[in-house]
């Protein structure tokens, strides 16, 4: 049996991709081996949204070539749509696909040889307008269910490469969505979570289909206990979209929106098109029904020209919102965006300031928001044993909060009610409790 190996970069799409793709390749008899073992096709499915995931993925192909010269090496994915060309001069590559084609990457890699160039096929992202649906199979994690409905974006914000690896808006049929949910049930997942590259766009390439008709039709299936939504982009965020992840109540009251900056003068920069006064008013609308909601988010400091109070802002508004947890990334230049070209850039000694000030302040703020729930019975859904932690198994809560506790029996999926008793820094302990 022929021997297939996967390496993923990036983001939670890509590693719902890699699984659709392994499925692939077990449909034609393959066997998925540990990326570190001798295989006879490595695929590297890469990363372009920062300089460090470029590196990576440049990384990954050459510990693949090195593993086994004799294998065929095929790279997929974001880097390899937008640097084709570069990744080409890597030696031992043998197929390059971008973000499309890779239903087909069994045959690709089948029909690769000992050619001298890679067999690249890399189409012009920006004239693609179907949704490629890779394969039937897609899920990454053992109780939770990732579900991909949407691909592409086209907000171009400035510091941001997605639009050009991704291309256009494109969604995936309403129907496809509501079976796959239905077969995830029947696999015993009661936990699903909708993903995509920029989910508030859902439904803009079809008309008459939104966001809030994909949870309305996923909120009926049953034997769904809760649906997440990866991220939510507050330039999209309608009334309509907060009347549902309010009013649903299968839908988890945590819901990550990236901010990026507090700064007005920094948002118009980046070209986002929302000012801290939306973006407030879109938390107020939904800590109006849901207070205890969970509200996380991503920020980048040190975007080109941004000052120290500009950066001051930013932290003042993340402290004024208090963000359950805050992502933060230090911004790098990515070539073909708008700002590279940006001046002045902050220097890295400044990034790695304004990062430290922020995520010392999200330490902060997830234990003050951790706390309130101290003392309280949430439902947990029983994740895995903890390592080193005999008897102790761990799970989330639907706001998000990671709670130990102790089980005699294993039971992965089955939701618990626990009394959460006690924080030991940002480690949270449970009890169950008798029903
Ligand atoms: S919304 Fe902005 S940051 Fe998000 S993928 Fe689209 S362009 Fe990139």
């Amino acid at each position: 049996m022929k021997k297939v190996a996967f390496y993923t970069l990036g983001c939670k799409v890509n590693q719902y991709e890699t699984d659709s793709l392994a499925g692939l390749f077990e449909q034609k008899g393959y066997e998925v081996v540990d990326f570190n073992k001798k295989a006879d096709v490595y695929v590297i499915n890469t990363c372009s949204v920062t300089n460090e995931g470029a590196k990576k993925s440049r990384k990954a192909i050459r510990r693949a070539v090195r593993k086994n010269p004799e294998a065929i090496v095929a790279v997929v994915g974001c880097y390899a749509q937008t640097e084709a060309e570069r990744i080409k001069k890597i030696p031992g590559v043998n197929v390059i696909i971008g973000t499309t084609n890779r239903k087909n990457i069994v045959d690709l890699v089948e029909k690769a040889g000992d050619a001298e160039e890679p067999l690249t096929v890399v189409r012009d992202i920006m004239k693609v307008d179907e949704y490629e649906k890779i394969s039937p199979i897609g899920r990454t994690e053992k109780t939770r269910a990732f579900l991909k409905i949407q691909e592409g974006c086209s907000e171009f914000c400035a510091y941001c490469i997605i639009p050009y690896a991704r291309g256009p808006v494109r969604s995936r049929d309403l129907k496809d969505i509501v079976l796959e949910t239905q077969r995830l049930v029947r696999e015993g997942f009661v936990e699903i979570v909708l993903t995509g590259i920029n989910l508030v766009m859902y439904g803009r390439d079809i008309g008459n289909t939104s966001l809030v008709d994909v949870l309305e039709r996923v909120h009926d299936v049953k034997g769904i206990e809760r649906i997440r939504l990866s991220s939510i982009e507050p330039m999209g965020i309608t009334e309509d979209l907060i009347t549902a992840l309010t009013s649903l109540p299968k839908i988890c009251p945590h819901f990550h929106i990236p901010l990026q900056s507090g700064s007005d003068v920094i948002l118009n920069k980046m070209n986002r098109r929302y000012t801290t006064r939306e973006y407030e008013e879109i938390i107020q609308a939904i800590r109006e029904k849901l207070p205890e909601a969970s509200i996380t988010t991503d920020i980048i400091v040190g975007f080109p020209g941004e000052t120290q109070e500009e950066f001051q802002k930013t932290y003042c508004f993340a402290k004024k919102i208090k963000f359950s947890r805050i992502h933060v990334f230090k911004y790098s230049r990515r070539k073909g965006t708008s700002a590279s070209r940006m001046k002045p850039q902050v220097s890295s000694e400044e990034k790695r300031r304004r990062s430290a000030a922020l995520i010392q302040l999200s330490g902060e703020l997830e234990k003050d928001y951790i706390d309130r729930f101290i003392g309280k019975v949430m439902k947990v859904i029983v994740e895995k044993r903890v390592k080193d932690m005999e008897g102790f198994f761990e799970g989330l809560t639907d706001n998000y909060i990671r709670v130990i506790f102790p089980l005699k029996q294993e039971k992965q999926g089955d939701v618990l009610k626990l009394k959460l008793t006690k924080r030991e820094n940002s480690c949270v302990f449970g009890e169950p409790v008798k029903t």
